[in-house]
Protein backbone atom coordinates (compact mmCIF):
# COMPACT_ATOMS: atom_id res chain seq x y z
CA UNK A 1 0.00 0.00 0.00
CA UNK A 2 1.24 3.37 -0.72
CA UNK A 3 1.00 5.20 2.32
CA UNK A 4 1.29 9.00 0.50
CA UNK A 5 3.70 10.51 2.92
CA UNK A 6 7.08 9.64 0.65
CA UNK A 7 9.26 13.42 0.97
CA UNK A 8 7.36 14.20 4.74
CA UNK A 9 9.68 14.81 7.56
CA UNK A 10 8.92 13.23 10.63
CA UNK A 11 10.81 13.61 13.85
CA UNK A 12 10.85 10.21 16.07
CA UNK A 13 11.92 11.08 19.76
CA UNK A 14 13.51 8.19 21.91
CA UNK A 15 14.30 6.26 18.37
CA UNK A 16 17.53 4.74 18.98
CA UNK A 17 16.19 1.01 19.98
CA UNK A 18 12.62 -0.93 21.01
CA UNK A 19 9.55 1.23 19.52
CA UNK A 20 10.58 4.49 18.52
CA UNK A 21 12.93 2.58 15.75
CA UNK A 22 10.91 0.48 14.85
CA UNK A 23 8.22 3.49 14.02
CA UNK A 24 11.53 4.88 12.43
CA UNK A 25 12.11 2.13 10.15
CA UNK A 26 8.61 1.98 8.81
CA UNK A 27 8.13 5.83 8.18
CA UNK A 28 11.67 5.57 6.05
CA UNK A 29 10.71 2.43 4.50
CA UNK A 30 7.67 4.74 3.03
CA UNK A 31 10.57 7.05 2.17
CA UNK A 32 10.05 9.95 5.14
CA UNK A 33 12.75 11.63 6.05
CA UNK A 34 13.62 11.83 9.60
CA UNK A 35 14.95 13.24 12.51
CA UNK A 36 15.89 11.17 15.13
CA UNK A 37 16.31 11.36 18.94
CA UNK A 38 17.73 9.36 21.92
CA UNK A 39 20.10 10.28 24.95
CA UNK A 40 22.69 7.76 24.44
CA UNK A 41 25.06 8.82 21.16
CA UNK A 42 26.84 5.97 19.61
CA UNK A 43 23.79 3.74 19.78
CA UNK A 44 21.61 7.01 17.82
CA UNK A 45 24.46 7.54 15.27
CA UNK A 46 24.39 3.62 14.87
CA UNK A 47 20.66 3.86 13.92
CA UNK A 48 20.50 6.69 11.85
CA UNK A 49 23.57 5.67 9.84
CA UNK A 50 21.88 2.18 9.59
CA UNK A 51 18.42 3.54 8.45
CA UNK A 52 20.24 6.30 6.14
CA UNK A 53 21.67 3.10 4.39
CA UNK A 54 19.13 0.97 4.23
CA UNK A 55 16.34 3.62 2.95
CA UNK A 56 18.38 6.24 1.34
CA UNK A 57 16.33 8.83 3.20
CA UNK A 58 17.64 11.82 5.09
CA UNK A 59 18.32 11.23 8.42
CA UNK A 60 19.28 13.68 11.19
CA UNK A 61 20.36 12.13 14.76
CA UNK A 62 19.81 14.47 17.66
CA UNK A 63 21.22 13.55 21.18
CA UNK A 64 18.80 14.81 23.61
CA UNK A 65 16.58 14.00 26.49
CA UNK A 66 13.42 15.00 25.40
CA UNK A 67 11.99 15.22 28.74
CA UNK A 68 13.59 17.95 29.19
CA UNK A 69 13.22 21.58 28.60
CA UNK A 70 16.79 22.17 27.25
CA UNK A 71 16.25 18.71 25.52
CA UNK A 72 13.66 19.53 23.53
CA UNK A 73 14.32 22.82 22.70
CA UNK A 74 17.64 21.56 20.93
CA UNK A 75 15.33 19.40 19.14
CA UNK A 76 13.45 21.57 17.90
CA UNK A 77 15.78 24.17 17.19
CA UNK A 78 17.87 21.93 14.91
CA UNK A 79 14.77 19.77 13.58
CA UNK A 80 13.38 22.29 10.86
CA UNK A 81 9.81 22.05 9.22
CA UNK A 82 8.01 18.97 10.89
CA UNK A 83 5.20 17.38 9.19
CA UNK A 84 4.70 13.91 11.38
CA UNK A 85 5.77 14.01 15.37
CA UNK A 86 5.90 10.50 16.85
CA UNK A 87 6.56 11.03 20.95
CA UNK A 88 7.91 8.55 22.61
CA UNK A 89 10.60 8.18 25.98
CA UNK A 90 11.36 6.00 28.14
CA UNK A 91 8.64 4.40 30.99
CA UNK A 92 8.15 4.92 34.36
CA UNK A 93 10.08 2.74 36.83
CA UNK A 94 7.72 -0.14 38.52
CA UNK A 95 6.98 0.30 42.10
CA UNK A 96 3.99 0.06 44.99
CA UNK A 97 1.25 2.27 45.16
CA UNK A 98 2.18 3.44 48.35
CA UNK A 99 5.98 4.21 47.76
CA UNK A 100 5.60 7.13 45.52
CA UNK A 101 6.80 10.37 46.51
CA UNK A 102 5.33 13.98 44.69
CA UNK A 103 8.76 13.67 42.76
CA UNK A 104 8.15 10.31 41.82
CA UNK A 105 4.68 11.91 39.94
CA UNK A 106 6.59 14.78 38.70
CA UNK A 107 9.17 13.19 36.59
CA UNK A 108 6.63 10.79 35.55
CA UNK A 109 4.27 13.37 34.58
CA UNK A 110 7.11 15.47 32.83
CA UNK A 111 9.01 12.47 30.63
CA UNK A 112 5.38 10.50 29.59
CA UNK A 113 2.54 13.40 29.71
CA UNK A 114 3.93 16.68 29.55
CA UNK A 115 6.68 16.16 27.03
CA UNK A 116 4.67 14.85 24.44
CA UNK A 117 1.96 18.02 25.14
CA UNK A 118 5.02 19.99 24.45
CA UNK A 119 6.22 18.93 21.83
CA UNK A 120 2.58 18.96 20.00
CA UNK A 121 2.08 22.42 20.90
CA UNK A 122 5.21 23.22 19.28
CA UNK A 123 4.58 21.46 16.98
CA UNK A 124 1.14 21.42 15.34
CA UNK A 125 0.51 25.29 14.76
CA UNK A 126 2.94 25.21 11.66
CA UNK A 127 1.63 21.93 10.71
CA UNK A 128 -1.66 23.71 11.08
CA UNK A 129 -0.28 26.75 9.27
CA UNK A 130 0.44 24.07 6.14
CA UNK A 131 -2.62 22.17 6.38
CA UNK A 132 -1.36 18.75 6.94
CA UNK A 133 -0.20 17.32 10.06
CA UNK A 134 -0.12 14.06 11.48
CA UNK A 135 0.85 13.15 14.85
CA UNK A 136 1.05 8.98 16.49
CA UNK A 137 1.90 9.11 20.71
CA UNK A 138 3.66 5.88 22.06
CA UNK A 139 1.65 5.68 25.02
CA UNK A 140 0.94 1.87 26.52
CA UNK A 141 -1.53 -1.02 27.20
CA UNK A 142 -1.86 0.74 30.47
CA UNK A 143 -4.67 3.07 29.63
CA UNK A 144 -6.95 0.45 28.71
CA UNK A 145 -6.14 -1.55 31.30
CA UNK A 146 -4.22 -0.91 34.76
CA UNK A 147 -0.84 -2.74 35.16
CA UNK A 148 -0.39 -3.12 39.27
CA UNK A 149 3.36 -2.31 39.28
CA UNK A 150 3.30 0.61 36.82
CA UNK A 151 1.31 3.01 38.48
CA UNK A 152 3.11 5.84 37.41
CA UNK A 153 2.54 4.65 33.60
CA UNK A 154 -1.08 4.25 34.53
CA UNK A 155 -1.64 8.22 35.78
CA UNK A 156 0.89 10.25 33.57
CA UNK A 157 -0.48 8.26 30.20
CA UNK A 158 -3.86 8.60 31.20
CA UNK A 159 -3.54 12.15 31.99
CA UNK A 160 -2.04 12.58 28.13
CA UNK A 161 -4.89 10.60 27.17
CA UNK A 162 -7.32 12.47 28.01
CA UNK A 163 -5.56 15.76 26.57
CA UNK A 164 -5.15 13.97 23.07
CA UNK A 165 -9.00 12.84 23.53
CA UNK A 166 -10.10 17.17 23.65
CA UNK A 167 -6.92 18.08 21.55
CA UNK A 168 -7.52 16.20 18.41
CA UNK A 169 -11.01 17.30 17.43
CA UNK A 170 -9.67 20.79 17.23
CA UNK A 171 -6.46 20.64 15.07
CA UNK A 172 -8.28 18.02 12.92
CA UNK A 173 -10.54 20.90 11.16
CA UNK A 174 -6.62 21.98 9.82
CA UNK A 175 -5.87 18.73 8.30
CA UNK A 176 -3.73 17.52 11.69
CA UNK A 177 -4.73 13.89 12.62
CA UNK A 178 -3.25 13.11 16.42
CA UNK A 179 -3.66 9.39 17.59
CA UNK A 180 -2.29 7.16 20.09
CA UNK A 181 -0.64 3.81 19.44
CA UNK A 182 -0.60 1.84 22.81
CA UNK A 183 1.62 -1.09 22.80
CA UNK A 184 1.08 -4.21 25.02
CA UNK A 185 3.94 -6.52 25.32
CA UNK A 186 6.93 -6.04 23.02
CA UNK A 187 10.20 -7.63 22.66
CA UNK A 188 12.74 -4.66 23.91
CA UNK A 189 15.30 -3.54 26.59
CA UNK A 190 11.85 -2.18 28.14
CA UNK A 191 10.40 -5.73 28.68
CA UNK A 192 13.63 -7.08 29.28
CA UNK A 193 14.04 -4.51 32.22
CA UNK A 194 10.45 -5.22 33.64
CA UNK A 195 10.80 -9.49 33.26
CA UNK A 196 14.06 -9.18 34.97
CA UNK A 197 12.51 -7.79 37.69
CA UNK A 198 10.05 -10.25 38.03
CA UNK A 199 12.64 -13.03 37.55
CA UNK A 200 14.42 -11.24 40.77
CA UNK A 201 11.02 -10.84 42.40
CA UNK A 202 10.17 -14.47 42.27
CA UNK A 203 13.29 -15.96 41.70
CA UNK A 204 12.90 -17.77 38.38
CA UNK A 205 15.32 -17.14 35.03
CA UNK A 206 14.96 -14.69 32.82
CA UNK A 207 13.84 -16.79 30.44
CA UNK A 208 10.73 -18.42 32.64
CA UNK A 209 9.57 -14.65 33.41
CA UNK A 210 9.73 -14.30 29.99
CA UNK A 211 7.37 -17.75 29.47
CA UNK A 212 5.54 -17.03 32.06
CA UNK A 213 4.32 -14.03 30.65
CA UNK A 214 3.95 -15.44 27.17
CA UNK A 215 1.03 -17.79 28.22
CA UNK A 216 -0.79 -14.50 29.83
CA UNK A 217 -1.20 -13.35 25.64
CA UNK A 218 -3.41 -15.23 23.11
CA UNK A 219 -0.57 -14.52 20.50
CA UNK A 220 1.43 -16.54 22.73
CA UNK A 221 4.53 -14.42 21.50
CA UNK A 222 5.76 -10.95 22.71
CA UNK A 223 5.28 -8.24 19.47
CA UNK A 224 7.73 -7.48 17.20
CA UNK A 225 8.61 -3.47 17.23
CA UNK A 226 8.79 -3.89 12.86
CA UNK A 227 5.08 -4.84 13.21
CA UNK A 228 4.71 -1.85 16.00
CA UNK A 229 6.52 0.45 13.22
CA UNK A 230 4.38 -0.52 10.68
CA UNK A 231 1.15 0.84 12.56
CA UNK A 232 2.50 3.71 13.37
CA UNK A 233 3.75 4.64 9.77
CA UNK A 234 -0.16 3.66 8.60
CA UNK A 235 -1.41 6.16 11.45
CA UNK A 236 1.17 8.78 9.83
CA UNK A 237 -0.23 8.33 6.10
CA UNK A 238 -2.64 10.16 4.18
CA UNK A 239 -4.97 7.15 4.57
CA UNK A 240 -5.66 8.28 8.03
CA UNK A 241 -7.38 11.54 7.64
CA UNK A 242 -10.98 10.34 8.94
CA UNK A 243 -9.61 8.72 12.13
CA UNK A 244 -9.63 10.92 15.05
CA UNK A 245 -8.13 10.96 18.51
CA UNK A 246 -7.86 6.89 19.03
CA UNK A 247 -6.02 4.70 20.90
CA UNK A 248 -5.10 2.03 18.80
CA UNK A 249 -4.15 -1.04 20.93
CA UNK A 250 -1.28 -3.66 19.51
CA UNK A 251 -1.37 -6.41 22.54
CA UNK A 252 -1.57 -9.43 21.01
CA UNK A 253 -5.06 -9.57 22.30
CA UNK A 254 -3.68 -9.39 26.15
CA UNK A 255 -6.73 -7.28 27.38
CA UNK A 256 -9.34 -9.25 27.53
CA UNK A 257 -12.02 -6.46 26.91
CA UNK A 258 -14.97 -6.52 23.94
CA UNK A 259 -14.06 -3.13 23.18
P1 LIG B 1 13.21 0.92 25.23
O1 LIG B 1 13.69 1.14 26.61
O2 LIG B 1 13.49 -0.39 24.59
O3 LIG B 1 13.74 2.04 24.22
C1 LIG B 1 13.66 3.32 24.60
C2 LIG B 1 14.34 4.22 23.56
O4 LIG B 1 14.09 5.52 24.01
C3 LIG B 1 15.84 4.09 23.46
O5 LIG B 1 16.23 4.44 22.16
C4 LIG B 1 16.33 5.16 24.44
O6 LIG B 1 17.60 5.68 24.10
C5 LIG B 1 15.30 6.23 24.24
N1 LIG B 1 15.01 7.08 25.36
C6 LIG B 1 14.57 6.69 26.58
N2 LIG B 1 14.36 7.76 27.35
C7 LIG B 1 14.67 8.86 26.59
C8 LIG B 1 14.65 10.25 26.84
N3 LIG B 1 14.31 10.73 28.03
N4 LIG B 1 15.01 11.10 25.83
C9 LIG B 1 15.37 10.60 24.64
N5 LIG B 1 15.41 9.29 24.35
C10 LIG B 1 15.07 8.42 25.33
O7 LIG B 1 11.64 1.17 25.33
P2 LIG B 1 10.49 0.62 24.40
O8 LIG B 1 10.15 -0.76 24.81
O9 LIG B 1 10.80 0.90 22.98
O10 LIG B 1 9.25 1.49 24.90
C11 LIG B 1 8.94 2.75 24.40
C12 LIG B 1 7.79 3.30 25.22
O11 LIG B 1 6.67 2.40 25.18
C13 LIG B 1 8.15 3.46 26.71
O12 LIG B 1 7.53 4.60 27.23
C14 LIG B 1 7.54 2.21 27.33
O13 LIG B 1 7.23 2.38 28.69
C15 LIG B 1 6.30 2.04 26.48
N6 LIG B 1 5.81 0.65 26.52
C16 LIG B 1 6.61 -0.37 26.14
C17 LIG B 1 6.13 -1.67 26.21
C18 LIG B 1 6.98 -2.84 25.81
O14 LIG B 1 6.59 -3.98 26.07
N7 LIG B 1 8.13 -2.65 25.19
C19 LIG B 1 4.82 -1.91 26.66
C20 LIG B 1 4.04 -0.83 27.04
C21 LIG B 1 4.55 0.46 26.97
Amino acid sequence: MDLGIRGKRALVCASSRGLGRGCAEALAEAGVDLVLNARGEDALTATAEAIRDRYQVQVTAIVADITTEDGRARVLEQAGAIDILVTNAGGPPPGLWQDWTRDDFIAALDANMLAPIALMTALMPPMMERGWGRVVNITSQSVKAPIPQLGLSNSARAGLTGYVAGTARQVAPHGVIVNNLLPGIHATDRADQLDRGVAEREGITLDEARAKRRETLPARRYGDPKDFGAMCAFLCSQRVGFMVGQNVLLDGGGINATL
